[in-house]
């Protein structure tokens, strides 16, 4: 390599960095999932420090030994010690700083962030937060605490329904509970069908943008082909009485029906794949390559795997080069592991195509965090880009529409905004 050459690959790193910067902290991105509240919910709450702990950051106070939810310091800084390096920890933080102007955090600031978030509390606090500061142009929202499909507010948010309680169905009250909220009477297996497409439709009619599934809390991705008559057998099961677990062949043979709605309409799938929120649970349910049946019997369902899958990132990464209809997600990921979220992103940029790479979605319940972690993904997908740069396997204006890509574009096209 003559000098010439290794001055053009090889630019002053600081510089480059700071220019990605500048440009990437200014593009209007799409949040490809959230669980915020309405913000006339939020606003009828009072949240306050620990609330904020308690999302997620109460999750690895609790997996550092917390034994219950923390109301004082003296709960907390024990293991808030042990936690307070952790990406989960540093979300928080930046929220804290940013947002309410305490740093670090300490016994005294309680009290004042209270305080400060107790004045915030008001009409513009979304308008404030969301798109004035963490300028997200909108997010789409899973709402699962409202049981009906409601209508989100169009200025911050698209909507994702789940379908999952028709594949968790385990005892005959629940029947009569679908039929109250789909008016279809449920006495047989296609009563039960017709009532998940009755549903499917009340989300349509909501706005429902993409269908959402978490069921790898409850039970294994793996969702194999049951038989009409082997589901209606399980379906006879739970009306002789309540089954210890929703019976598998029914629950299976629900999920097929709801991917095969999707099907018809070409309406793309939000997968929880990989960490389970929370302090216990199986993770091997959650494998991504559990799925791989799946989307080769729907093509025209877009596949949006969460979380990349981790900790099956590169696992998650090889069915989106394999698969047209497999995407990855970096919800949720800035905050789970800012250091595994770039270095997959640094295996996926060269792995996957470009088109197919969703770069953040905050999945928090309150606007701060969120903002917070929507810093957290803008630093670290800077920090790969301009790292790519300097491999000489983009120019700095590609690394600039890579950002736009994973930032925005991806999510806009995949989950655009209904048509009033
Ligand atoms: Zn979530």
């Amino acid at each position: 390599m003559n000098r010439r050459d290794f001055l053009a690959v090889t630019p002053a790193a600081p510089a480059l960095l700071q220019r990605l910067q500048a440009q990437i902290q200014q593009l209007p991105i799409i949040s490809t999932h959230e669980h915020l509240l309405p913000e006339s919910e939020r606003l009828e709450q009072t949240p306050d420090f620990f609330t904020l702990v308690s999302h997620y950051l109460g999750n690895d106070l609790t997996s550092a030994g917390m034994p219950a939810a923390p109301r004082s310091w003296a709960d907390f800084e024990p293991w808030w010690r042990h936690a307070q390096h952790t990406g989960y920890a540093h979300a928080f933080k930046i929220a804290a700083k940013d947002i309410y102007g305490i740093d670090p955090i300490s016994e005294k600031g309680i009290a004042v962030i209270n305080a400060k978030m107790a004045a915030a509390n008001k009409p513009g606090l979304y308008q404030s937060i969301l798109k004035d500061k963490a300028r997200i142009e909108y997010s789409v929202l899973d709402d699962y605490w409202h049981g009906d499909p409601v209508r989100p507010d169009p200025r911050f948010f698209v909507l994702a329904r789940k379908m999952d309680w028709f594949s968790s169905v385990r005892q005959s009250s629940d029947m009569r509970r679908m039929e109250e909220v789909t008016g279809v009477s449920i006495t047989s297996l296609s009563g039960l069908k017709n009532a998940l497409e009755r549903r499917f439709q009340q989300s349509l009619d909501q706005g429902m943008v993409t269908l959402k599934t978490t069921l790898a809390y409850s039970r294994s991705l793996h969702f194999a082909v049951a038989s009409e008559a082997d589901a209606q057998a399980d379906f006879d099961l739970v009306m002789r009485g309540p089954q210890p677990q929703p019976p598998r062949r029914l629950s299976d043979y629900m999920f097929h029906h709801a991917l095969s709605l999707a099907q018809d309409r070409s309406l793309p799938i939000q997968v929880h794949t990989g960490l389970q929120a929370g302090n216990s649970n199986t993770l091997e349910n959650s494998r991504p390559t559990l799925l791989n049946n799946l989307f080769a019997r729907y093509p025209k369902v877009t596949f949006d795997l969460f979380h990349i899958g981790w900790p099956w990132p590169s696992e998650t990464a090889a069915l989106a080069k394999m698969f047209q209809n497999v995407t990855v997600d970096f919800c949720w990921m800035w905050v789970i592991s800012p250091t595994a979220a770039r270095r997959a992103l640094h295996e996926m940029l060269d792995s996957v195509p470009a088109n197919k790479l969703l770069g953040f979605g905050g999945d928090y319940r309150y606007v701060e965090l969120s903002y917070a972690h929507s810093r957290m993904a803008r630093a670290g997908i800077t920090r790969v880009l301009s790292e790519k740069v300097q491999e000489g396997f983009c120019s700095e204006t590609e690394a600039l529409s890579l950002a736009r890509l994973i930032l925005h574009d991806n999510a806009a096209r995949l989950f655009p905004p209904p048509v009033a």
